[in-house]
């Protein structure tokens, strides 16, 4: 009976496993184990899987790197946008409530 640190092998119950698959974290023998560009797995189905993984998540960061920018541009637009609303209504505003208010109306005949 031996009790080793790592559990056996997935597919072979007697072999003591040498490592553990990166993509489902099952362990693996030495015969099991295949080695990928990206780790070590316990079947072709889960290095595939995990370089898929690896290019998916690498194209996320790329996403989310550019859109970083791309969003700093957008918000710096947005402010520019709630500025001009802001500035249309206060306008909208004064010239509605400058038909009742004299002092308004005065101030916006002067400036137009
Ligand atoms: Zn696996
Ligand atoms: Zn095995």
């Amino acid at each position: 009976m031996s009790s080793g640190t790592l559990s056996s092998c997935l597919n072979h119950p007697s072999i003591e496993a040498v490592g553990r698959c990166k993509q489902c974290g099952k362990p693996f023998c030495g015969t099991c184990e295949i080695l990928g560009p990206t780790g070590r797995f316990c079947s072709d189905a889960c290095k595939q899987r995990h370089e898929v993984f690896v290019k998916r998540a690498s194209k996320l960061d790329d996403m989310r790197r550019t859109s970083g920018v791309f969003g700093k541009l957008m918000a710096r637009l947005k402010k520019l946008l709630v500025y001009a609303a802001a500035i249309l209504i206060i306008a909208v505003v004064i010239h509605f409530f400058g038909v009742r208010v004299p002092i308004v109306s005065d101030i916006i005949s002067k400036v137009l």
